[in-house]
């Protein structure tokens, strides 16, 4: 294993002592551990010539620009918030890469220009809504967010001015036109390339996903005194149709389809459930299949509720489209893992990232490394050494191309 990839792991748990709990990584947006971690990035881009700042949504950029280079940059980042007991990698392996990446572009002395972005906001923790520094970035951050309070009834306003910045400038927080790609280095977070025994994939999309909640209901009634064929169980109505979401997902290619939750009334021992309220999360990559799922679990509800004479009815929380990474640059993603030696891995993204958010701006990709079994929020989240000696060898034939593209 090289120097530089045990360097990239140490400088990760490094980061991750700086936390707002003792003996747990927890960094919300704008929290004094943030400011920590400013301080040790800052202090390593300047070590590189890099030109540092903070823009309004407390997001930390460092510019590497060569003297030969044109002025239009490749952006690469992630986030440095965490959730509460995080491991060290989700987020902040992205940006320390991205470190080593500008240390790669010195080395080969490419005239390209690297604009390094520590995005202050993905896991939306702190204000319960996610994303604030990549929407800020992207232009696309609502100033309603600002009134938002957090848990201490803070406002996003006056956090953001506790931290030295003022809300005010926000909009310059937006990327101006000489920001032409975006690269997200992140763990996949999932069990895909230890399973096939692969370091790294291109990211082809982010999956679009649909949550929802859906109630039956039936009548409670004594457990005792009312026969079967009089009952009419909410529960084992939602129970019939959690099976079927089961096996309808594990029967469609690509589709995922979770049922997380759910609340039954009057829940008790001795009493038929009156009412069962269920969540659904459905995920897939192409738009059509997911509301296709959907509709199909929706009518199975239906068909069940009225066999058992029951009602039901549903409420959707979330349609999100799935987002497609820029085809150019994320060929030459796997060009360059070509290139690396490495066969060519291409998935789909099951979680939403930063990416999500700068797509809608600027062409963006992303490159995932293998998560040791397959753990990601969770202390026991790992990156392993030979893993990063890859993704760097990646690096160099990436950066490369890229350079050729802009000059
Ligand atoms: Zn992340």
């Amino acid at each position: 294993m090289s120097e530089v990839a045990s360097r990239v792991i140490a400088e990760c748990r490094r980061i991750a002592s700086m936390s707002e709990e003792p003996g747990r990584t927890t960094r919300r947006f704008l929290t004094p551990p943030m400011q920590a971690v400013h301080q040790y990035l800052r202090a390593r881009m300047e070590a590189l010539g890099m030109a540092v700042r903070v823009d309004a949504a407390g997001n930390l950029l460092g510019l590497w620009q060569p003297a030969n280079a044109p002025a239009r940059r490749l952006l690469i980042g992630s986030h440095i918030d965490t959730v509460p007991d995080a491991g060290a990698f989700d987020g902040v392996l992205g940006v320390v890469m991205a470190l080593e990446f500008v240390e790669l572009v010195k080395e080969m002395q490419l005239p390209l220009a690297i604009e390094l972005i520590a995005f202050s906001d993905e896991e939306g923790v702190r204000f319960g809504v996610p994303f604030i520094g990549s929407r800020a970035v992207a232009g696309r951050f609502d100033s309603a967010l600002l009134e938002r309070k957090d848990a201490d009834r803070i406002t996003m306003a006056d956090a953001i001015r506790a931290f030295g910045l003022d809300p005010a400038l926000m909009e310059e927080a937006a990327l101006d036109e000489n920001a032409v790609g975006f690269l997200e280095i992140h763990i996949e977070q999932g069990p895909v390339l230890e399973a096939e025994k692969l370091s790294l994939a291109a990211v082809t999309t982010i999956v679009g996903q649909t949550r929802l909640s859906l109630e039956f209901e039936g009548e409670a009634n004594h457990a005792g005194t009312t026969p079967m064929k009089l009952r009419r169980d909410a529960l084992a109505a939602a129970a019939e149709w959690i099976g079927g979401v089961e096996q309808l997902a594990r029967s469609t290619d690509g589709l995922v389809a979770t049922v997380g939750k759910i609340a039954v009334e009057p829940n008790a021992g001795n009493v038929i459930p009156g009412k069962a309220t269920v969540s659904l999360d459905v995920r897939h990559a192409w738009d059509s299949a997911r509301s296709g799922a959907v509709k199909q679990l929706l009518e199975n509800a239906q068909e069940i509720a009225e066999r058992r004479g029951l009602a039901v009815q549903h409420q959707v929380q979330l349609e999100q489209p799935a987002v497609p990474m820029d085809e150019r640059l994320t060929s030459f993603v796997s060009d360059a893992i070509e290139a690396a030696g490495m066969p060519v891995k291409r998935m789909t993204s099951g979680a939403g990232h930063d990416a999500m958010v700068l797509a809608s701006r600027v062409p963006t990709t992303m490159l995932f490394l293998r998560s040791p079994g397959g753990l990601s929020h969770h202390p026991g989240e790992a990156v392993l050494e030979e893993d990063v000696d890859a993704a760097l060898r990646v690096g160099r034939f990436f950066l490369n191309r890229v350079a050729a593209e802009i000059r």
